[in-house]
């Protein structure tokens, strides 16, 4: 049974994350509640660059649902099909689009209950949402914060919904905020899928994953990371990787 990272361990963490990463912001470009809504949805099995440079060209002519709905779903694939699946997503982006004005006056909703009825946004997206938008304590555990958890025992889980759980009672009160953040950044920068980068990661020593990458790296052929288990390097399950 792989070992957890003690309580101590997990505050130690993220004040360390903290110091380093003070004021952690998602790297999406939004405006509002909706701009972020849509872009996170857009995001879904792309990446943040991608989604931002569509959206540099929709969101100064639709950045509000009445504008979208207006733009219609021909025109809004227009600007975002370089983004993948975006058949759906523009399609998606419609419909939620026409419930906000329908249901909710026009504006996004701010619990995740109500967002998860909204075509196309899942548990990610809802708690993403709820953390940017409305600066509620949520995690939104993507592949970033699925791999990194269950590598350094900060919060093991086989589905995101167990991890997200267990981060929310490990991670103490005043990490909460941010943690979702903090873990994404510190997946996408240092504790890479391939080849975490242990030789100049800040928490390496509270970290329970081994071996830790020497600087150089391993010699190709023998990089323990590669030939491990999937929790240590690959995506959470599809089922419940849906934003
Ligand atoms: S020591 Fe390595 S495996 Fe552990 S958190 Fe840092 S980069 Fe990831």
């Amino acid at each position: 049974m792989p070992r957890n990272m003690t309580r101590a361990a997990i505050a130690d963490f993220f004040q360390r994350l903290s110091v380093h990463m003070p004021a952690p912001k998602t790297e999406l470009d939004y405006t509002s509640p909706y701009t972020l809504l849509v872009a996170v949805t857009l995001s879904a099995q792309a990446t943040d660059v991608g989604v931002n440079k569509a959206t540099r060209r929709l969101f100064p002519v639709a950045d509000t649902p009445e504008k979208m709905v207006r733009l219609g779903e021909k025109r809004l694939g227009e600007y975002i099909r370089t983004i993948g699946l975006w058949r759906n997503k523009a399609k998606n982006v419609i419909a939620l689009s026409q419930i906000l004005l329908d249901v909710h006056d026009g504006e996004v909703p701010g619990t995740r209950d109500e967002l998860e009825k909204l075509p196309g946004v899942g548990r990610k997206t809802a708690n993403v949402v709820c953390n940017v938008a409305f600066g509620q304590p949520t995690i939104a555990v993507d592949t970033h914060i699925f791999r990194v958890s269950n590598r350094t025992g900060l919060a093991r889980g086989k589905d995101v919904v167990k991890v997200e759980e267990r981060l929310e009672k490990v991670t103490p009160a005043e990490y909460l905020q941010h943690a979702h953040h903090w873990l994404i950044l510190h997946g996408r920068y240092v504790c890479k899928a391939r080849t975490p980068e242990c030789w100049r990661c800040e928490v390496a020593d509270l970290c329970l994953f081994t071996p830790k990458t020497p600087e150089g790296g391993f010699p190709k052929k023998k990089n323990p990371v590669r030939k491990s288990k999937r929790t240590l390097r690959s995506k959470p399950p599809l089922k419940s990787a849906r934003k």
